[in-house]
């Protein structure tokens, strides 16, 4: 199982960290060590003094693909979800500047926290999905689907041309604005559509 992300696919977070606008998307992979496990509690690493919370829509591919067209991209998920995007920004920032990968800013383990999944089905429209990040029972992220540069099923068709698809992937959609810096004892719950999809305790 692999994760795909995408970069900077909301106009208001690519403003935020002072990013150029992206022509193409921004693709990175998390390994699958990265996944935190389930109920567990997120240690920050010692490596870092700046984790930042990313929440996103993620969703879980369902079958073997490559080369995938917008219009059949539909039929390759049937299950969308809700996770955080771990990132040591400090680190990312160190290796942004130095022009050098950054999978270690956003590949560590624990970094890849995801929720409960949800049928497609549940929703009208997958480009018009509400969701939210609670700290500590205050919303610090909120977003729509409706306003990402790239939507889902652009995202499947454009990172398919360079990695297939296999059953279980996962692809995490970016994040809106309002990312920011986890504490020791902080309390995160993300929401999609009101309904919550995890919740995770910092230690
Ligand atoms: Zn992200």
């Amino acid at each position: 199982m692999k994760i795909l992300c995408i970069g900077r696919n909301y106009a208001a977070h690519i403003a935020e960290l002072e990013n150029e606008r992206p022509e193409e998307p921004i693709i990175f992979i998390k390994p699958d060590s990265s996944v935190l496990p389930k109920k567990q509690d997120f240690y920050i690493p010692e490596f870092s003094n700046d984790i930042h919370y990313e929440v996103e829509v993620l969703v879980k591919i369902k079958k073997v693909g490559k080369h995938i067209s917008e219009a059949f991209a539909p039929s390759y998920y049937d299950e969308i979800g809700l996770g955080i995007d771990f990132t040591a920004r400090d680190l990312q920032a160190k290796l942004k500047e130095k022009g050098l990968p950054w999978e270690k800013a956003k590949g560590f383990d624990g970094a890849a926290v995801i929720g409960e999944w949800l049928p497609k089905t549940l929703f009208e429209n997958i480009n018009n999905l509400n969701f939210k990040l609670l700290k500590n029972d205050e919303v610090v992220q909120q977003g729509n689907t409706s306003l990402m540069l790239w939507k889902i099923d652009e995202i499947i068709a454009y990172v398919s041309t360079f990695f297939m698809l296999k059953k279980g992937d996962i692809i995490f959609t970016g994040t809106p604005a309002g990312v920011g810096k986890i504490s020791p004892n902080d309390y995160l719950s993300g929401s999609l559509e009101n309904k919550e999809l995890f919740t995770l305790k910092i230690k």
